[in-house]
C-alpha cells in the first residue's frame, strides 16, 4: 500500500476543502471498497479524508419522498420502517448485496461509487483502460463471462456492481452533491453513472472534490407490486450475473406504469425502457411479460463468454415481473 496522510473532516465544506488541496486525495466513508483498492494498489491516494464526523447519516421522510443521508449505513437504510413500507424494492435490493457485516459498514454514498469487479481491473499486472487509461482492455479478448452485453465500448466492457443502485435507478432517485464552490447540484440518477465510451476511467458524472450529501427518492406507487431478482454464482458474497428491479402500478389487471432497471449487464444501471414502454397499458399476463423481456434483450450485444446473459436476462425479467405482480 502506498503511504498516505490521514485527515479528518469536521463538516462537508472542510471535507471538500481538504480534497481540493490535493488532487491525489480520496474520501473515506465505510472503507469497504476504497481500502481493498488501496491494498491491491489499484488506487494509490496520498491522502485519505475521513467523512466519519460529517452529519450526513439521517434518513428524512417528507411530503414529496425520502432523503437518504450519504453516510447512512446500508443496513440502517434497508431496515428503516418507511423504506420497508413505501420502498420495499430498495430494501430488497440492498439486502441482496454483500453480507450483513459489509452492509453494516457500507454507506449509501460509497455504495454508489464502488468500482467495477472486473478481475483485470484488480490485477495490476494486466492492461486495463479503467485503471490505467490507454493501456488496453484485457477483458475484451479475455475471460469476459461477468461482463457487459449493453452499452459497452471497445475501450471497456466492465459492468457496474451495485445492487442498491439498480433499485434507485428504477425508483427515479436523484443524487444531491455539494460542489467545490459550496453550492449544491442535483443529478438525476440516470445521468449519475456513465457508459464507458472513450473514457472508462470515469464511472460517473461527479467532478473531483464533489461530495455526495444525500440520495433522494420521490414518492411512488410501487409498494404493493415490486421485486428485485438477483442471479449470481453463490448466495452470498457474489455480484449479480444479471439482476432486475421492477415496480408496477396496476389498474385492475392492467399495467398503468412500469419502472424497470437491470444490473450486471452494463457499465451503469440499465434502465429497461423498451420493456417499460411495451408494458404500459397492457394486461399483466405471462405472454405480455415474455414479449416485453424479449424486446428489451433484442438489442443486447454479447461478448465471447457471456452469450448466456441474453436468455438469463429474459428469464430474470419475466421472473421479476411475475413476482412484482404477486406483490
Ligand atoms: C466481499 C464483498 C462483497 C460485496 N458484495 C456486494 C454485492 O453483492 N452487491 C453490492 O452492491 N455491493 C457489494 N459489495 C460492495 C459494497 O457494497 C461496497 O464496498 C460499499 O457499498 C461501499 O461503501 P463504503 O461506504 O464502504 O465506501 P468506501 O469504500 O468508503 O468508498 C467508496 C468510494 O466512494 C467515495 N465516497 C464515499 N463516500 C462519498 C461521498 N459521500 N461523496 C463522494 N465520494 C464518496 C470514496 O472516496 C471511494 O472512492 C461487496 C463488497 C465486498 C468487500
Ligand atoms: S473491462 Fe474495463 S475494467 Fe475490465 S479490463 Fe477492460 S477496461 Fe479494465
Amino acid at each position: 500500500m502506498t503511504p498516505f496522510k490521514f485527515s479528518i473532516a469536521e463538516n462537508p465544506s472542510a471535507a471538500i476543502g481538504l480534497l481540493s488541496k490535493n488532487d491525489r486525495a480520496a474520501f473515506l466513508a465505510g472503507g469497504t471498497n476504497i481500502l481493498d483498492l488501496m491494498k491491491e494498489q489499484v488506487a494509490n491516494p496520498t491522502e485519505i479524508v475521513d467523512l466519519g464526523r460529517l452529519k450526513l447519516s439521517s434518513i428524512i421522510a417528507s411530503a414529496t419522498g425520502i432523503s437518504l443521508g450519504a453516510l447512512a449505513k446500508n443496513t440502517e437504510t434497508a431496515n428503516h420502517p418507511i423504506i420497508r413500507k413505501d420502498y420495499p424494492l430498495l430494501s430488497k435490493a440492498i439486502l441482496a448485496g454483500a453480507s450483513a457485516q459489509i452492509r453494516n459498514m457500507a454507506s449509501n454514498g460509497g455504495n454508489l461509487l464502488q468500482r467495477t469487479r472486473c478481475s483485470y481491473f484488480y490485477d495490476i499486472a494486466m492492461p486495463c483502460n479503467k485503471r490505467n487509461p490507454g493501456s488496453g482492455c484485457a477483458a475484451m479478448e479475455g475471460f469476459n463471462r461477468m461482463h457487459a452485453i449493453f452499452g459497452w465500448s471497445d475501450k471497456c466492457v466492465a459492468v457496474y456492481p451495485s445492487d442498491m443502485a439498480i433499485a434507485l435507478s428504477a425508483l427515479n432517485a436523484s443524487v444531491k452533491v455539494m460542489q467545490t464552490s459550496g453550492t449544491e447540484r442535483i443529478i438525476p440518477f440516470g445521468d449519475f453513472h456513465v457508459l464507458p465510451k472513450d473514457h472508462p476511467e470515469k464511472d460517473n458524472s461527479l467532478n473531483f472534490g464533489e461530495l455526495i450529501t444525500s440520495i433522494d427518492l420521490p414518492k411512488n406507487n410501487f409498494a404493493g407490486h415490486s421485486a428485485y431478482v438477483k442471479v449470481r454464482d453463490r448466495n452470498s458474497y457474489a455480484f449479480a450475473l444479471v439482476s432486475v428491479a421492477a415496480g408496477f402500478e396496476l389498474q385492475g389487471n392492467n399495467i398503468a406504469n412500469a419502472q424497470i432497471a437491470m444490473g450486471g449487464v452494463a457499465h451503469k444501471p440499465w434502465r429497461a425502457t423498451k420493456a417499460e414502454a411495451f408494458l404500459k397499458g397492457k394486461p399483466a399476463t405471462k405472454a405480455i411479460f415474455t414479449k416485453a423481456a424479449e424486446l428489451e434483450m433484442s438489442t443486447a450485444k454479447p461478448l465471447s463468454h457471456n452469450k448466456f446473459k441474453i436468455e438469463m436476462g429474459k428469464q430474470t425479467l419475466i421472473n421479476a415481473f411475475e413476482l412484482a405482480l404477486k406483490g
